[in-house]
């Protein structure tokens, strides 16, 4: 817990964020957020601001994002009740259901959300960057929705781990874009992106990936995420009869969080509980569990929570899953926790890998790698809090992880007296 803020700050700060007063007009969560870019980027990110704040909470708008969420995205998503983990972990376990989302996982919302955004603001094309590769698929699949072409940056390494998502990439008729530079991965693919942004800041629009960036993106993907959140707490006092006790969700840059999380702030009775990647133990460079082991810096144009050593290098990270492998995180993620709304902890990726086998095998759910991280810990939290409700953010489906999973050998490490 960074401890940057005195208990009246800190309540002061959770309730304008309770609120809905965060970002203020600095782009900032308390500390932290703001925007920390070149010269020559603040332009395409005042036109941006503006755009967001004309269109955004619109009628008009949102009635055209609504009906691609429900015509083509396919939401609401269901929430699931799991009867046979909730025996086996003594809580009620409900799930709500990011995997049936259209391209099978959450990031959608973001993607379709953004690239009726572009359009409104007569951008001609959109370029996005990837890591693994999700959220590249999931911005050529809106783009193709509204008619836009999309131009795709994604480190050259990237490209060589994760070919199945190049390939669906240029079948829904984007452009992959190998990036040679820095690191080959990630971080030098957000760079490219940005660099490319400049070049034709009026024609082209940025599609980011996640509730990370300089502002106004972090507000804008929750913006576009807290649907889940939204769904899940009307549907859980629908069927179950009164809201959860505790929320998990998994946090790479945090945007499925930051959806489930947003509209649960103000319930203070729900504790809400951030994953992170524990990867292979707690030592620098073993893990990607940013909230709970960085310190303050800045990183991609955000002052946040990041994995660095005390000279401010960015440090590699390590995880199973490519969606939580990042050494940043968004920063209103790190203002909850400064405040003491929501706790972060790790699952390492053989607890993600058990839990990841026991969902599968008690309620026929194969969910994603990043997904299982919030299994592990729910877990964990059911042992000593028996009989409570526990929601859990299912953020993705496991079919892209099957490359993964298929080299390593089926209920060698599920335990099911664990
Ligand atoms: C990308 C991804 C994540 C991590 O991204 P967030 O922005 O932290 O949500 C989590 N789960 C799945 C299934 C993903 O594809």
């Amino acid at each position: 817990m960074k401890a940057v803020l005195n208990t009246g700050e800190a309540q002061a700060l959770l309730q304008a964020s309770i609120d809905g007063e965060l970002p203020d007009e600095r782009g900032r969560f308390g500390p932290f957020g703001g925007r920390y870019v070149p010269e020559t980027l603040v332009p395409a990110f005042e036109r941006l601001e503006k755009g967001i704040a004309e269109h955004l909470h619109s009628e008009d708008f949102q009635k055209e994002f609504r009906a691609q969420l429900r015509g083509w995205v396919g939401r609401p998503t269901a929430l699931t009740f799991a009867p046979r983990l909730s025996e086996r972990w003594g809580t009620e376990v409900w799930l709500k259901r990011e995997d049936l989302a259209h391209t099978g996982a959450h990031k959608i919302n973001n993607a379709i959300g953004q690239a009726l955004l572009a359009k409104r603001l007569g951008a001609k094309r959109i370029i996005a960057e990837t890591g693994a590769g999700q959220h590249g698929v999931a911005s050529a699949a809106a783009c193709a929705r509204v008619g836009l072409p999309c131009r795709v940056y994604m480190g050259a390494v990237d490209i060589k781990r994760q070919a199945p998502n190049v390939d669906r990439m240029h079948r829904l008729g984007a452009e992959v874009i190998p990036v040679e530079t820095g690191d080959k991965t990630l971080r030098a693919a957000i760079d490219e992106a940005m660099r490319e942004w400049v070049a034709d800041p009026a024609g082209t629009y940025y599609l980011i990936g996640s509730a990370v960036g300089p502002h106004p993106y972090p507000y804008l993907v929750r913006e576009l995420q807290l649907v889940i959140g939204q769904e899940a707490r009307a549907q859980i006092i629908e069927y179950a009869g009164g809201l959860p006790d505790v929320a998990f969700a998994c946090v790479g840059g945090g945007s499925n969080a930051i959806g489930l999380f947003y509209p649960l702030l103000g319930d203070s009775d729900v504790e809400l509980i951030g994953v992170e990647a524990g990867g292979i133990g707690d030592g620098l460079g073993e893990n990607a569990a940013t909230l709970a082991t960085g310190t303050p810096g800045v990183l991609q144009g955000s002052y946040s929570i990041v994995l660095q050593d005390e000279h401010g290098n960015v440090r590699e990270t390590q995880s199973i899953s490519a969606g939580l492998d990042y050494s940043g995180v968004g920063p209103e993620h790190a203002l909850l926790q400064a405040v003491g709304r929501v706790t972060y902890v790790g699952a390492r990726d053989d607890e993600a890998l058990q839990a990841l086998e026991e969902l599968c095998e008690t309620e026929g759910i194969l969910t994603a790698l990043e997904t299982a991280h919030a299994y592990a810990a729910a877990k964990r939290w059911s042992k000593d809090n028996p009989g409570k409700r526990v929601l859990i953010g299912n953020s993705g489906r496991g079919d892209k992880d099957m490359p993964t999973l298929s080299r390593l050998p089926v209920r060698t490490k599920y335990d099911a007296s664990a």
